[in-house]
């Protein structure tokens, strides 16, 4: 995903750029009175803070720890923010039918993905592997903030939420310093705050790229306007690899533990929660055009949740984006005044 974040270089505050979540971070202010260093100083800790805690690639992350050492039908106690958050994914995993599930961990484990070679699993093995699959084998107690997993050798993999939290995160941050204008941009989830300001100009709303699946990163297929908002896009392009021809993809369906067969080749969904629209991309992916669309429009709010779908046929976007979305992607070929970041 690209966003034209301001109209020229010189124009951007201050930027930020580090390594986390596999991925290149950004954060670009462009209206604020502070001091800018240091207010990014905060908004790299967070992101930090949030990956230490969600990381399973790190067995000492908090989340890791839950994984390795709980005892099934005992409580174990999380820190807040990792129940807050838990409690949160599980209500909407109960409220999308199950297809975003954090308990998919087991199932992209035994897939690999991030092997240096990766293979399709023994169908035996990955049939056995799902009987330690389903949010519903988790409980929680918000009084003691406890969580009870009721099945031995499950694990949670925040991988479909993490960005999306860790973004929402920032935002709330930088909100909260009183920042007029900035972007958030971590690797396919980004949050567009204020309007983009362009010297002494009118603010308008931030040009957001969606990024054309399987292309180069940083290639837009259509651009989106908006403000104020989280765009979070999940396909198959971002993770995947090849094995007799086919595909195989990171986003799993939760009741099979295979892929998700679909022709779409990437859903975005843009949302004013950075954290929700992590998660509805995803289980938009899992549930399919008919069923995701459904649940992006049935999400409350006073500023609907919206989407772009692209396949091999083309674009489609929900009715609410209408005069927001610009099938004509721009490129800093020919905009000379814009600068792209690039996920
Ligand atoms: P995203 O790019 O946000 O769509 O997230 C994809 C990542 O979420 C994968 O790499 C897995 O770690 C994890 N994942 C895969 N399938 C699911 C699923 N059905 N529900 C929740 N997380 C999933
Ligand atoms: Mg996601």
């Amino acid at each position: 995903m690209r966003i034209q974040t301001a109209a020229a270089a010189n124009r951007t505050l201050a930027c930020r750029r580090f390594y986390l979540y596999h991925t290149v971070c950004e954060v670009r202010l462009h209206l604020y009175g502070g001091d800018a260093e240091a207010l990014l100083d905060s908004c790299e800790k967070t992101a930090r803070q949030a990956q230490a805690m969600l990381n399973i690639y790190d067995p000492a992350s908090e989340l890791s720890r839950l994984n390795s050492g709980y005892t099934a039908g005992k409580p174990y106690r999380v820190s807040r923010p990792l129940f807050n958050l838990l409690h949160e994914i599980d209500a909407f995993s109960r409220a999308c039918g199950g297809a975003f599930d954090i308990t998919v961990g087991p199932a992209v484990r035994l897939w690999d993905f991030t092997a240096r070679r990766p293979r399709v699993p023994d169908r035996t093995a990955l049939r056995k592997t799902m009987e330690r699959v389903g949010y519903e084998h988790i409980h929680y107690d918000t009084a003691s903030e406890t969580v009870t997993i009721d099945r031995q050798g499950m694990l949670l993999d925040a991988g479909g939420a993490g960005k999306g939290y860790a973004v929402g995160l920032v935002a709330a941050l930088l909100r909260a310093a009183g920042v007029g204008s900035a972007s958030v941009n971590f690797g396919g989830n980004l949050y567009a705050l204020g309007s983009m300001q362009i010297a002494e100009s009118a603010p308008r709303p931030w040009r957001v790229g969606i990024q054309r699946p399987w292309a180069e990163r940083g290639e837009p297929v259509c651009s989106v306007y908006l403000d104020n908002r989280a765009v979070s896009t999940s396909g198959g392009y971002d993770r995947f690899f090849t094995q007799d021809n086919n595909v195989y993809h990171h986003i799993l369906d939760p009741r099979t533990g295979w892929p998700v067969e679909s022709d779409l080749l990437s859903v975005s969904v843009i949302t004013p929660d950075a954290l929700l629209s992590d998660l509805l991309s995803t289980a938009f992916f899992v549930l399919g055009p008919q069923h995701g669309a459904e649940l992006v429009e049935k999400q409350p709010g006073q500023t609907p949740a919206s989407y772009v779908l692209v396949r091999e046929s083309g674009v489609t976007a929900s009715r609410c984006l209408a005069g927001s979305i610009d099938p004509e992607p721009h490129h800093n070929a020919y905009r000379r005044d814009c600068i792209e970041q690039t996920s």
